[in-house]
Parts: C-alpha cells; sequence; structure tokens
C-alpha cells in the first residue's frame, strides 16, 4: 500500500515538474516573440518616422506600441512569478533591477561622466593577461605562444599538464623550464597598470583583482593592499613538503641558473612560487576580500580577460545589479546567455538590454592600453597618465 502511496506521489511531482517544464517553455516561447515582435515594431515605427520626418520634418507620428507594452508586461509578470516559483529569480533585486539608470549614455563618455561625479566613490578592476601583452609577455598558456616547443622533450601529455599540480610533483623540470622564461624582471608595466594606479591615487580604487602571475602590479607601484592576485604570483615561493617561505630573489636565481629550486630548510621539498595551479585552492585572501568589496563597488573596470576561468569569471555577477560594468577588451565576452536573460536570471554581461534589465553595461573594444588612455583623456588624466608611463618606465630602465 505505502508502495502504491510513493508510487502515486511521484508520478504527481513528475507530473508537476512536467507542467512547470511545459509553462516555462510556453512563456519563454512567448516572450521571446514579444521580444521579436517588439524589436519588429521598433524597426517599423523608425522606418515611419523617417519617412514622415523626410515629408513633414515638424510632425512626428506619436508613438503606436501602447499596446504592444502592455502584452510584453504581462508576460513579464507571468515570467517574474514563474521564475520566483521555481527559484531562479531573487526577488529582493526587484527595486534594484527597476531603479533609475546610473549612467547617462552607455558609453566610454557615459562612464567618463560617472566616474566624475560623486557618486563613483569604489571602483574594483578585474584585469586578465590583455593588460601586459604590451609588454612583451606571452600568453603562456596558449601553446601557441611559441613557449612549448622547448618542453617537447619532456613528452608533456598535453601542454597544460605544466600546470598541474599532479604532474608537478612526480615530474618539476617542465615548469621550471617555462619559468624561467616567463621569470618576471625584463619586463616594464603597460599604460593600462599606470591607468590602474591613477584610480588608486585619485582615491577611487576599492580593488584590483588580477588574473595574472606578473607581478606587474606591484611593479607598478600599486600597493599590496589593493591587490588580488586570484591566480597568484611569482612574488613568493613555498617548500610543498615543509612550507617554508622563500623570496622572489631567491627563487629566481635558481630557475634562471636552470636548478630546480630545492628547500634549505627540510632538504626534501621543491619550492613552488605560489602561483595557483590547476587542482589548487584560491588563495584564501581572494575568498576573503571577494566577500567584502564586490558588495560595495559601484563601478566595475574588466579589462583583457577572456572571462572563461572560474571562479574569476564568475566575479562580474557579483556587484550590485544597478553598478556599471565597463568592458575594455579586443572583443565582447561574458556575454550573458539569451535564455537566462529571458529568465531574468543574472549571469554575465547584457550590452543589448531587454525587458527591465537595466542598462549599465558598456564595451569599449580594442586594446586594453588605447582604452585606458582613452577613458583617462576623457577623465583630463591625459597628460598625467603619460607623464607618469614615461617617468617610471625611465626609473625602471636606471634600475637595471
Ligand atoms: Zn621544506
Amino acid at each position: 500500500m505505502s508502495f502504491i502511496r510513493c508510487v502515486r506521489s511521484r508520478v504527481q511531482v513528475t507530473a508537476v515538474r512536467c507542467q512547470l517544464f511545459t509553462c516555462v517553455s510556453y512563456v519563454m516561447d512567448k516572450r521571446e516573440k514579444a521580444v521579436n515582435k517588439h524589436e519588429e515594431a521598433v524597426d517599423k515605427r523608425e522606418e515611419a518616422v523617417e519617412k514622415q520626418t523626410e515629408n513633414d520634418p515638424d510632425n512626428v507620428p506619436a508613438d503606436s506600441s501602447s499596446g504592444q507594452e502592455e502584452d510584453d508586461s504581462a508576460v513579464e509578470k507571468v515570467c517574474k512569478y514563474l521564475a520566483q516559483k521555481l527559484r531562479l529569480y531573487d526577488s529582493t533585486d526587484e527595486s534594484e533591477q527597476t531603479s533609475q539608470k546610473v549612467l547617462t549614455e552607455l558609453s566610454l563618455d557615459g562612464i567618463a561622466e560617472y566616474i566624475k561625479s560623486t557618486r563613483c566613490k569604489n571602483v574594483i578592476v578585474m584585469a586578465g593577461a590583455g593588460i601586459s601583452t604590451s609588454a612583451g609577455i606571452p600568453d603562456f598558456r596558449s601553446p601557441s605562444s611559441g613557449l612549448y616547443h622547448n618542453l617537447d622533450k619532456y613528452n608533456l601529455p598535453h601542454p597544460q599538464a605544466i600546470f598541474e599540480i599532479d604532474y608537478f610533483e612526480k615530474n618539476p623540470e617542465p615548469f621550471f623550464t617555462l619559468a624561467k622564461e616567463l621569470m618576471p624582471g625584463g619586463f616594464k608595466p603597460t599604460p593600462s597598470h599606470y591607468f590602474i594606479r591613477l584610480l588608486w591615487e585619485k582615491g577611487l580604487l576599492l580593488r584590483h583583482y588580477t588574473q595574472n602571475i606578473d607581478t606587474l602590479e606591484r611593479v607598478a607601484g600599486l600597493p599590496s593592499e589593493l591587490l588580488v592576485e586570484a591566480h597568484g604570483s611569482f612574488h613568493s615561493g613555498h617548500c610543498l613538503k615543509c612550507r617554508a617561505p622563500y623570496s622572489l630573489e631567491w627563487m629566481k636565481e635558481k630557475i634562471l641558473g636552470g636548478l630546480i629550486p630545492k628547500c634549505e630548510e627540510c632538504k626534501k621539498g621543491i619550492v613552488k612560487p605560489d602561483i595557483v595551479f590547476f587542482g589548487e585552492m584560491l588563495p584564501d585572501r581572494f575568498h576573503t576580500l571577494i566577500d567584502q568589496d564586490f558588495k560595495k563597488a559601484d563601478l566595475l573596470i574588466i579589462m583583457g580577460s577572456s572571462l572563461v576561468v572560474h571562479p574569476f569569471a564568475s566575479l562580474i555577477d557579483r556587484v550590485p545589479s544597478n553598478c556599471p560594468r565597463l568592458l575594455i577588451n579586443k572583443e565582447k565576452v561574458g556575454v550573458e546567455d539569451r535564455v537566462m536573460q529571458l529568465l531574468g536570471l543574472k549571469q554575465g554581461l547584457v550590452f543589448d538590454p531587454i525587458y527591465g534589465h537595466l542598462a549599465r553595461d558598456v564595451a569599449w573594444l580594442g586594446d586594453c592600453d588605447t582604452g585606458c588612455q582613452l577613458l583617462a583623456d576623457k577623465l583630463g588624466w591625459e597628460e598625467e597618465l603619460k607623464t607618469l608611463v614615461k617617468k617610471e618606465h625611465e626609473r625602471l630602465d636606471a634600475e637595471k
């Protein structure tokens, strides 16, 4: 008897799930159609306005899309209701979703105007390899960078194995061969690095999160307390056996000399730079500070990252839902999936907002240095940035 009851209740649950699924699919389909219809209506209206203004520039036709809007809003309500029922939608964000727009326009000018206003006080920067390429640092994770041809003799199972902790513990030699070419010291920070330093000098930088292990943020003079090296860096190292700490200078001497650094304390362990390998945890500092910082941000600038490595990439969704996000990158990345957008889920950047999504994300496409210089120009920091780069590069050259 209880078996039958159990089966019956399972059948009922499954039936309810099926209904919900069908319902969601229906609403999503309807919503998608509504979006298309809305886009068509906008196109038609634009055409009509063009025609009308050609004939009679003073007489622009009235908005005929109010019926469409009612239709849209009904679909919107059902969709939100369902998403909430399915716990797909965070209702606490509703007031923020509908809050006033923060940027006067979705462009670099809009961002510059916002930075200059008193409303923007806490800027978080997230950066990837793109801010260091003009320094001459190859994208070492990419086998096409040419760094890997030196490693043929090691017969790596796959190129990534070089950054896998299990492989490293058995065979550290390939990593140190590569590290010799990547060792910090010969590279100078780029204008992008100095732009971040200017944000700090102006009292605007809350924190800089970097995926880079090249230490160029430190070389550019950014204080270490404002820096989160999410994937670690060559700045320090530890013995894998006894955890004894070692400095960059100590490791550098061994690595450049072609030696595998061995611990002087326990005489057994290998000293590994504190860069995060695949299969290793991210630094504690990363987890502690993301909880503190991202909710306080009132501008997020993402530079030169392909936003594919997690958990770093998912940080973009941790800022408040009305916080503007500027992407400076060669191409659009981290873009929200259309299905997610239709369901009202916040997962990624939205450059073409639909349905109640707050228009707050700006993409500037090109190389990071050009983007940073352009933003500096619009902020009135044009000469300051150029002078800082020149002065600091001269200083670094003199130190060599
Ligand atoms: Zn040791």
